[in-house]
């Protein structure tokens, strides 16, 4: 159930209907709009609350259900478009983002450091490796662990640019914070409820990939299990691909999802051509559809050498292919009235 207050109305009254929530056992969020000021109450039973005993308070314009099983990610609550902020890099403004690297932090921490220089000097703002890997096989590279943590920070600290990093358990979520810039979740954990309720707890910008099969619907209620836990909406989405009957490419590419979210999350989206093509030679038109479609930005594997990579060498874009994919990335973003 949300609660939409009236315009300029006093502290107090918002403060007394929080009370009242807190009274019947619900938990509160608060979006403080620039238009409205909208408190969301929720809990299992908000349904069984009468709507008049909310409306009768001073200062409420109106008391709405949120008829969609999420409710935080929904535009219902927030409809303002969320930027979130990382550092001095705006995710969801006008400008793309673009976070480049190589599948894994590999042993050679030459090859992170080669692949943060050649996203710097394309104009990326993040570094994504992976130093804990949710490999399918249990005998596929895992990983460096804290040892990979290190070169990434290492690489922060050459080039400047922000990390993302991915957390794949909820015993590694404090470690990984301390050295990340942003926590991602993969595909094959975004219903792991509990390293969810762990990546809200740790109060950082978490990237959600969308589910191997996960439904929108799915998705962003595991987006809601980490909102709950922070005052400032802090989730980026991720759309990399769902699997369909079709295995012409390592995933089917969802971008056309991209206006769907657009009309029902406030949340910014972030687009992964590498791992829904499985291809280096599917990428570049992948990342330029999403472009074209309104994503907030692109993660996109590259790799000096992709034919050694530890893992998805096959999807992964060599420097020379990424710098021409950034330049040509530039006029699409401007035909749809952004930059990159
Ligand atoms: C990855 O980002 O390298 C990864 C494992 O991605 P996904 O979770 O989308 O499969
Ligand atoms: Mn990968």
């Amino acid at each position: 159930m949300i609660i939409e207050m009236k315009r300029g109305t006093d502290p107090e009254n918002i403060r007394a209907v929080v009370e009242k929530a807190k009274l019947l056992g619900l938990e509160v969020q608060i979006n403080s709009g620039t238009e409205r000021i909208v408190i969301a109450l929720l809990g299992p039973d908000t349904g069984d609350i009468d709507q008049g005993s909310f409306e009768v308070f001073e200062g409420v314009e109106q008391v709405l259900r949120i008829q969609k099983p999420y409710k935080l990610a929904s535009r219902d609550f927030k409809m303002q478009n969320t930027i979130v902020k990382v550092g001095d890099i705006e995710i969801g403004a006008n400008k793309l983002v673009v976070i480049a690297g190589p599948c894994s932090v590999e042993p050679d921490k030459e090859i992170t450091l080669a692949c943060a220089r050649n996203a710097k000097e394309n104009g990326a703002q993040f570094l994504r490796g992976g130093a804990f890997k949710p490999r399918t096989s249990p005998f596929a590279f895992q990983g460096l662990k804290e040892g990979g943590l290190k070169i990434l920070a290492e690489a922060r600290d050459k080039t400047g640019l922000l990390i993302v990093t991915e957390v794949v358990s909820e015993n590694d979520v404090q470690l990984v914070a301390d050295y990340a810039d942003i926590l991602q979740i993969g595909a094959r954990n975004m219903q792991n409820y509990r390293l969810l309720d762990a990546v809200g707890k740790a109060k950082k910008p978490v990237l959600l990939k969308r589910g191997l099969s996960a439904t929108v619907e799915e998705w962003l209620q595991a987006a809601d299990y980490i909102l709950r836990s922070n005052d400032e909406p802090n989730v980026i989405l991720c759309n990399r691909g769902i699997r369909a009957f079709d295995n012409s490419t390592r995933f089917v590419y969802d971008v056309g999802i991209l206006p769907v979210l657009r009309q029902l999350t406030h949340l910014p989206i972030i687009t992964d051509p590498s791992h829904a093509a499985g291809k280096f030679q599917y990428v570049p038109d992948y990342a330029k559809m999403a472009v074209a479609g309104g994503t907030d930005g692109l993660i996109i594997e590259i790799h000096p050498n992709p034919k050694e990579a530890l893992s998805d060498g096959a999807q992964s874009l060599t420097f020379s292919d990424f710098s021409r994919l950034s330049k040509e990335l530039k006029n699409i973003a401007a035909a749809v009235g952004r930059s990159i």
